[in-house]
């Protein structure tokens, strides 16, 4: 059977990853690697894990380590590791992502309760503090940064800031936000960081990456609730043997994120990246909302990386057709994850700039198919 091997992508992804990557990105992935050799350990994986805490905070005492898998594996690995039999887990929930943490803690039989705060409103730091006072059995609180759900970016300094003042461990999900927006997790309490390598930083798909506090990481020995989702000791072979992975590494897509760093480097690091995306995104909504389009959110509350739009309410509009309509002149977009709204999301994440977002516009005001039927 003939394998097609067209490398042109045929369509910009506007979704909250995998995303268009750089064509030097996806060359990156054009050798192979050996998972024993200094090149690659050496050369390649321990030079992305200082990179990433040195993205991640100028503090000293943090380390890195990386998990195969997509960004859940990683979030699972931390949940799974890090929460010893005794702990106790507060999940803040205002989303899908929120609510998957509070699932990986029922799997794992982790003591746990979740703060539900409803998709479309921010946490409230006071209840959390209210709630942290009440439970002193409470060890860990987890919540996601942007919740991907809506685009919604969640008051990390406020919540974190309440979590550190009780004392209790820092769980951040900043799966969809890390490298996109400016922040030091030293600075902000954040014990634990996650996230992976298709999203802010523009790798391909394949691994996740935790960023802890070295002092607490250490502590969690024998912890871990499954062998290859052991965070610690992952980090553990990382450390003893420079940047050997456990299990089959994925080379390719770990060499591909280190182009990935590379060009988010020479693009001016992430002050730089966080301002391209900002002016996607209002390029986005100034264009939806001329077209007549709704956001979901309060323009304070939107994430720079994805944003939630009201479906149209018109009877003929149907996201599948609204949606091929878009992916024939080269745009794929995402459907909705809100469960009392009816919702498309469009991510501005990745190879995207702002010109691609005006070529957006006008694609989907050819595309309101619904409106143009006479
Ligand atoms: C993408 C994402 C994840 C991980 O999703 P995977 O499909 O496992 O890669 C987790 N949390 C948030 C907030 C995300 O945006």
């Amino acid at each position: 059977m003939a394998i097609t091997t067209d490398l042109e992508n045929p369509y910009l992804l506007l979704t909250p990853g995998p995303l268009s990557t750089s064509q030097t990105v996806r060359e990156a992935m054009l050798r192979d690697w050996c998972t024993w050799d200094d090149d690659y350990n050496l050369g390649v994986v321990q030079k992305i894990r200082t990179q990433l805490v040195e993205l991640a905070t100028k503090a000293p005492g943090y380390t890195s380590v990386l998990m195969q898998g997509s960004g859940t594996a990683s979030v699972e690995a931390t949940i799974g590791t890090v929460i010893d039999d005794a702990g106790r887990l507060l999940v803040v929930n205002n989303g899908a992502y929120g609510a998957r943490i509070a699932e990986i803690a029922d799997y794992l039989n982790i003591s746990h309760t979740v703060f539900d705060c409803g998709e479309t409103r921010l946490p409230s730091a006071e209840v959390i503090d209210e709630l942290l006072a009440s439970d002193p059995s409470i060890t860990h609180v987890a919540m996601v940064h942007c919740e991907t759900t809506t685009g919604m970016l969640n008051p990390v300094e406020e919540v974190v800031k309440i979590v550190k003042r009780h004392k209790r461990i820092a769980i951040i999900d900043a799966m969809s936000s890390f490298g996109g927006v400016p922040m030091d997790m030293a600075e902000l309490g954040i014990d634990y960081l996650i996230s992976s390598a298709n999203k802010c930083i523009q790798g391909v798909p394949g691994f996740g990456f935790v960023i802890a506090r070295e002092e607490l990481l250490k502590q969690c020995k024998g912890q871990a609730r499954s062998l290859s989702l052991d965070l610690y000791a992952q980090w553990d072979c990382m450390e003893v043997n420079a940047g050997k992975w456990r299990f089959t590494s994925p080379t390719h897509t770990v060499r591909a994120f280190a182009q990935a760093m590379q060009e988010l480097l020479l693009e001016g690091g992430v002050e730089a990246r966080h301002e391209r995306y900002c002016k996607n995104q209002s390029c986005l909504v100034q264009g939806m909302e001329e077209l007549g389009f709704k956001c979901l959110l309060e323009k304070d509350m939107h994430s720079p990386f994805i944003t939630s739009f009201y479906s149209p309410e018109h009877k003929d509009y149907d996201f599948r057709r609204f949606y091929s309509l878009l992916k024939e002149k080269g745009f794929v977009i995402y459907p909705g994850k809100v469960s009392h709204a009816d919702c498309f999301r469009i991510g501005n994440i990745g190879d995207v700039y702002p010109g691609d977002i005006a070529r957006l516009i006008n694609a989907i005001s050819e595309s309101m198919y619904w409106e143009h039927k006479s």
